[in-house]
């Protein structure tokens, strides 16, 4: 397995491979490494078989954090990534620098009520303008802004044939998808399963910030997905707003838990449904403690 953190010397590897042919399969990740992210990276060697290459980006990703968000704590262990990535099989790991992701001036918090030109090095992003202004969208305003921006820049130096998303981050593979249809970038998006613990909370490396009985209170998430299918199963349509306020009910009744939004929605255009039924979408963000947790599930 080769670590590459240079990003010219990745542009030029990946033109090689596909100059020679080869296909290249793509898992773009924050890090701190988890069965999730490993069941994507299995997910994209079976999609470019063993000729094909297996890239697994690992960046923290300033652009996509708010001020007030977690960036500088976000955990972080290189090491361990990369044993895992070893022994997942990845070809290479692509770790790129802030410092050549963003040349110096950048601004984190993408102040947009300049009118003039500040100094800067990076000014270019990508905006997908209608999906991303929902749920994630409403209480992070400018994260699904720094997810195409970095996603669109990883595109063009990995090069790939297929990238691998988590269904874990739903609206985001929604946007992603959107965005390489939009833009034409010829990449086949994959959009995989959420791998969960065995009591349900979904697989994330903010996980580890749930110190104590945090980490119990954590599995509401889950158990309001359960609660919201087990009414859907049996009334066969519910009312969106008798829905949400059962699951909010549910969810803060744990001493910690506040919920952030629960939405309910067709699942390709994200557009809101007033009556719940079979194959709808649900997609929820609670934080559990300071620690903002996000899920979702079909109906
Ligand atoms: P992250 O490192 O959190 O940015 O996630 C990198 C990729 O892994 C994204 O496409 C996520 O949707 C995906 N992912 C995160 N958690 C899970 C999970 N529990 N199961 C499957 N995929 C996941």
């Amino acid at each position: 397995m080769r670590v590459v953190s240079n990003i010219a010397t990745m542009q030029r590897l990946a033109g090689k491979w596909r100059c020679a042919g080869m296909r290249i399969g793509f898992v773009p990740t924050m890090g701190y490494l988890h069965p999730g992210h490993l069941s994507l990276v299995k997910r994209a060697r079976q999609a470019v078989g063993k000729n094909g290459v297996v890239v697994v980006s690992i960046y923290v990703n300033p652009t996509q954090f708010g001020p007030k968000e977690d960036f500088s704590k976000y955990p972080r262990d290189l090491k361990r990534d990369l044993k895992l990535c070893r022994d997942a099989g990845v070809d290479v790991v692509f770790t790129p620098s802030d410092q050549e992701m963003y040349p110096a001036g950048s601004s984190r918090r993408g102040d947009r009520t300049a009118q003039r030109a500040v100094p800067a090095k990076f000014s270019t992003y990508v905006i997908e303008d209608n999906l991303g202004r929902v749920m994630e969208g409403v209480t992070r305003p400018t994260h699904f802004r720094g997810v195409t921006t970095v996603v669109a820049k990883l595109f063009n130096l990995v090069l790939p044939d297929v990238a691998v998303f988590g269904r874990k981050d739903w609206q985001q593979a929604i946007i992603v998808k959107r965005m390489v249809t939009d833009l034409n970038f010829p990449v086949k998006i994959i959009v995989a399963p959420t791998l969960r613990e065995r009591d349900g909370l979904a697989m994330s490396s903010r996980n580890k910030y749930l110190a104590g009985d945090l980490r119990r209170q954590a599995t509401v998430l889950w158990r309001a997905i359960q609660t919201a299918r087990a009414t859907v199963k049996k009334s066969k349509t519910v009312p969106a707003s008798k829905l949400k306020a059962i699951l909010k009910k549910l969810i803060e009744r744990e001493p910690d838990a506040k919920l952030d939004y629960v939405e309910f929605f067709e699942p390709e255009t994200l557009l809101p449904m007033a009556k719940v039924a079979r194959g709808a979408q649900m997609a929820l963000a609670v934080f559990v403690g300071k620690t903002r947790l996000i899920d979702n599930a079909q109906m």
